[in-house]
């Protein structure tokens, strides 16, 4: 009595119990999770301005800056997947006409180039065909054509399999008055990145939780430089968001010397398998990961060419450890490839992605999966769907 009615019933979908089959998740992320991350997030809650979760905030922090290899004050995960720490990147560097300049190789250039255009900021675009890599000499020539105040460039090209060599890049881009931004959410951890050495000296470095640290997607670590600080200390308007305004978000991570105030509600869980995942980085420490991720790597390239499958990315050097590209081989569909993998192996390899649809069967060996055992499981299940699924000619 006095309750109105519901019209609308329950969904009986809902009335019946979840269901998630068991997969072996071999695309391009996210990759499968250890039960240690998972039990980890699936911890009761604490408040999120309790100290044991302050604490735990920190330790995410400290293990960002370990994987990261920087020492940068304004370290921290923003609450969201890879995107959200792109145009957290974005959206806090550049103001309405900035000029910001995109490397294009893929995918991500293009969305970063998007997310910049959306911003109000000159988008100036830099492109190689998908499979190849920017070197100094192009940026040089597009950072002193352009003259922007951003560089952005993809370490990790997961649509294509090509891994952006970066040694030189951030003394080229200080030259030019320009900051560089790099994404690395499909190559941390897969292949060494040191944010503040190597002559790299990114300015802004993010990465996603779902590939190498083997978390589940919802938190994405970001750092910044004093460097990219000054200039969104000199930003003459408010970053055109509140949720990843870098100011809020740095007072709420303990960035700055004043008290941490409540922004939003972290996601609790989401930070403490991403603790857990920076923590499993820790312990294996990072040159025993990358060479972890190279040798299997190098072992699937070996085992796809025997196969009598072509690589995507023709020089070895270029090729990204954590996620590796065949061409989709004459006489096959892709699509009736990874269907068949799916349904008779339970085991997830992906298409292409924007410009290298259709043109290439992507291969990731992230973290946890990347072992010899997972190599070897592809490569049996490829050999079977190669059998399989052959077209004869029309
Ligand atoms: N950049 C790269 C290089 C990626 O591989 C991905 C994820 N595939 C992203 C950004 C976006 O991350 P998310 O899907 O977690 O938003």
């Amino acid at each position: 009595a006095g309750h109105p009615m519901a019209t609308i019933p329950p969904p009986q979908a809902l009335l019946r119990p979840l269901a998630v089959p068991q997969r072996l998740l071999l695309g391009p992320g996210p990759s499968n999770v250890p039960p240690r991350i998972l039990a980890a997030g699936g911890q009761q809650l604490l408040g999120h301005m309790h100290p044991e979760m302050l604490q735990v905030m920190d330790e995410i922090k400290a293990g960002i800056q370990y994987a990261f290899q920087t020492r940068n004050r304004l370290t921290l995960a923003v609450s969201g997947t890879g995107h959200c720490a792109m145009e957290a990147a974005l959206l806090n560097l550049l103001e309405r006409g900035d000029t910001v300049l995109v490397a294009i190789n893929g995918i991500w250039g293009q969305r970063a180039a998007d997310i910049a255009g959306r911003l109000g900021a000159e988008v100036r675009e830099l492109l190689k065909p998908p499979g190849e890599y920017f070197t100094l000499r192009d940026i040089q020539e597009g950072l002193a054509r352009h003259k922007p105040s951003v560089l952005f460039i993809t370490h990790g090209e997961s649509s294509t399999g090509v891994l952006q060599p970066l040694e030189g890049l951030g003394e080229l881009c200080h030259r030019h008055g320009c900051l560089l931004l790099v994404d690395a959410v499909a190559s941390l951890g897969g292949a060494p990145i040191l944010m503040d050495q190597q002559g790299e000296k990114i300015d802004v470095l993010y990465s996603g939780s779902q590939k190498v640290l083997s978390a589940p997607p919802g938190s994405a670590p970001i750092s910044f430089s004093e460097r990219a600080r000054e200039k969104m200390l000199r930003r003459k308007t408010k970053p055109p968001s509140f949720y990843l305004d870098m100011g809020c978000l740095a007072n709420y991570w303990g960035c700055n010397d004043k008290p941490r105030m409540y922004h939003h509600t972290a996601p609790i869980n989401s930070f403490f398998s991403l603790r857990e995942g920076l923590a499993m980085l820790a312990e294996m420490g990072l040159e025993s990961l990358w060479e972890r991720h190279r040798a299997n790597c190098t072992l699937l390239c070996q085992e796809l060419r025997e196969l009598g499958l072509e690589l995507f990315v023709k020089e070895e050097v270029a090729r990204l450890p954590t996620i590796t590209t065949v061409r989709v081989p004459e006489g096959y569909v892709w699509q009736e490839i990874t269907a068949f993998l799916m349904k008779e192996h339970g085991l997830e390899i992906a298409g292409g992605l924007g410009p290298s649809v259709g043109k290439v069967l992507r291969i990731g060996l992230m973290g946890y999966n990347s072992t010899k055992d997972n190599v070897d499981r592809v490569l049996g299940a490829l050999r079977d769907a190669l059998q399989s699924c052959r077209r004869s000619r029309l």
